[in-house]
């Protein structure tokens, strides 16, 4: 934990409070993108054609419970000259007791290549799929139109509940007004269609797993979960118990629950507040937008960290790797 807070002078220097929108109405860093790898509609490679055409320069992959996509965009990012950051999203365990609701652990600079980490992932992507297919039998069990191939041959890599969402729309048209619907009727936490894994990791093993694999732990979009009552407690919390280092303090909340539609001036209170708690409680701050390409209104880089402040970040890992095509 030595660089946690260890008063290098970027640290208190970066704010993350008073930063002028960018003029090109993108941030050079995207810390939170997905792939196809994943449920984004883009692939690795796409993805980092995107990140040129719209200036983006540092891009961090950050899949769903796999890496599955990063090779492939280090590989388009030294051809592109974009800097890409091995990362991934742990999706956690629920812990309601501790307000540990489907929480999201981001793992920035992870060695994608390590054997071990690959296979911890490989067991929750194992669950994720058998816990996919029971959703899509409680839907199908209710008069829905949804074959489980169709759903796999959509994902492609790992499946999630946008790819089931997606073919139970185009195949039901009229059954459910809209996506949100199907999600509050069947496949939000309490809906119908809503099924545990069998396996997943405990916060603090998810952040074990990070740190084991040469990366930082970062708690994902805190005030972006539903369930939790009190996200600075929970996030207090998440770093004494589990060691959370980071906190993804920069997040487009108005286009995610519950903060979905808020101004922007109320986004900007959003990101003050949790860099102010990141602050207090030592935490390196990130950002990122949680680009899914046309699975969500997002832009690449609508949210994301300044030049200077992913510098800052950066420059905290425990084990920084530089790679070519560096913009530093
Ligand atoms: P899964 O990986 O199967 O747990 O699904 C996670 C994905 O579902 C994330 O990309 C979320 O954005 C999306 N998601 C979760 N809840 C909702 C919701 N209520 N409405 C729309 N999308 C959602
Ligand atoms: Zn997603
Ligand atoms: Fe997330
Ligand atoms: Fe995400």
């Amino acid at each position: 934990m030595a660089f946690v807070g260890s008063g290098q002078s970027c640290y208190n220097g970066v704010n993350l409070r008073s930063r002028r929108r960018i003029i090109v109405a993108h941030y050079p860093v995207d810390l939170h993108v997905h792939t196809t790898a994943s449920d984004g509609t883009l692939t690795p490679t796409e993805v980092i054609e995107l990140a040129v055409a719209e200036g983006v320069q540092v891009i961090g992959i950050a899949d769903h419970d796999t890496v599955g996509g990063v090779a492939e965009a280090l590989a388009a990012g030294a051809r592109l000259g974009v800097e890409v950051v091995p990362a991934v999203e742990l999706s956690i365990q629920n812990r309601i007791e501790k307000d540990f609701v489907e929480l999201h652990l981001l793992g920035y600079g992870i060695d994608h290549t390590n054997p071990d980490f690959v296979a911890v992932l490989d067991r929750v992507v194992q669950a994720r799929i058998e816990q996919k297919i029971a959703q899509i039998k409680v839907l199908q069990r209710d008069g829905i139109d949804v074959p489980v191939e169709e759903v796999f041959a959509l994902a492609r890599g790992v499946p999630g509940r946008p790819h089931i969402a997606q073919v139970v729309l185009a195949r039901n048209p009229g059954r459910f007004p809209n996506k949100a619907a199907l999600f509050r009727e069947y496949l939000a936490e309490g809906g119908k269609a809503y099924v545990p894994r069998r396996f997943s990791l405990r916060l603090a093993e998810a952040v074990d797993l990070v740190v084991q694999a040469g990366g930082v732990p970062v708690l994902a979009h805190p005030g972006a979960y539903p369930g939790v009552s009190d996200p600075a407690a929970m996030v207090r919390r998440a770093r004494d118990e589990a060691g959370i280092r980071g906190l993804e303090v920069a997040y487009p909340y108005d286009k995610n629950r519950p903060h979905y539609g808020a101004s922007p001036q109320q986004v900007a209170a959003l990101i003050s507040q949790f860099a102010d708690l990141a602050d207090s409680l030592g935490l390196l701050k990130t950002g990122g937008s949680d680009f899914h390409g046309a699975g969500k209104n997002i832009a690449l880089g609508e949210q994301g960290l300044t030049l200077e402040e992913f510098a800052c970040f950066k420059s905290q890992w425990p084990n920084p790797k530089p790679q070519s095509g560096s913009v530093f």
